[in-house]
């Protein structure tokens, strides 16, 4: 099963990716956390990621194509991948869908997980705080919705018109949107 998660930052994507991981066996590759490795480790993607990242905007397609090949391609993802944050833009649901093509697969379901935008404000505020993530200020915060409503809440469309778009219910606790995540895929 090939899965994407495409809520707004803050929606949980990452907390139920991980449970979904667990579940299904297949990796969750969270393009986000590969990044800030790439920044921590002072690697030439990191130096060429972190203003756009600390910035609350998109990394370039030219620089994420390679990354989103090297993950979709890789021998741990061949039965299935949990993709988390990306793809982000049309050009990079694009590459994904070749990248599946080029060994018979397709992108199975993309879980949206709705949550009121105040919401996702506190909460990304709140983990701020817990995490210290820089790009959880309240201006790159904003930024960050921004861009997700302009770049990539275009792509439901995309998969609409393929009827592989699941909404979930994403107010609640973790295991109990877990569970509808679980019933919603059927697994
Ligand atoms: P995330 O942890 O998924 O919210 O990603 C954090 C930041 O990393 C985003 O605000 C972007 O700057 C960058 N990023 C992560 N994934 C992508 C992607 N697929 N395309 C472009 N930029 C990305």
């Amino acid at each position: 099963m090939n899965i994407i998660l495409l809520g707004p930052p803050g929606s949980g994507k990452g907390t139920q990716g991980a449970l979904l991981s667990a579940r299904t066996g297949h990796p969750r590759v969270s393009t986000g956390d590969l990044l800030r490795d790439a920044v921590q480790a002072g690697s030439p993607l990191g130096q060429e990621a972190q203003g756009y990242m600390e910035r609350g905007l998109l990394v370039p397609d030219e620089v994420i194509l390679g990354l989103i090949q090297e993950v979709v391609d890789s021998p741990e993802a061949a039965q299935g991948i949990i993709m988390d944050g990306f793809p982000r833009t049309v050009a990079q649901a694009e590459a994904v869908d070749r990248l599946l093509a080029g060994r018979g697969q397709a992108v199975h379901a993309v879980l949206t997980f709705e949550v009121a935008e105040d919401e996702l404000v506190t909460r990304m505020l709140g983990r701020a705080k817990q995490e210290g993530r820089s790009d959880d200020t309240p201006e790159a915060v904003s930024q960050r919705l921004a861009v997700y409503r302009q770049q990539t809440e275009p792509l439901l469309t995309h998969y609409r018109e393929r009827g592989v778009v699941i909404a979930i219910d994403g107010v609640g606790g973790i295991e109990e949107i877990a569970g509808r995540v679980a019933g919603a895929l059927g697994v």
